[in-house]
């Protein structure tokens, strides 16, 4: 349990992070950019390639 809770303490500084892609749970096959969620299409090459990375 104490690993969720340092997760949700560091979850702003983590949120910054998705702009340089260090962290995130999906991502993007066609330009390897990663996105903060499941989108439809990506928001960066709009290519409908988005997967989570799991
Ligand atoms: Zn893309």
């Amino acid at each position: 349990m104490s690993l969720f809770r340092k997760a949700g303490e560091k979850f702003e500084e983590t949120k910054q992070s998705f702009v340089s892609g260090r962290k995130a749970e999906y991502v993007c096959r066609a330009c390897e950019k990663s996105v903060d969620k499941e989108y439809d299409h990506c928001p960066h090459c709009g290519e409908p390639a988005v997967e989570p990375i799991d």
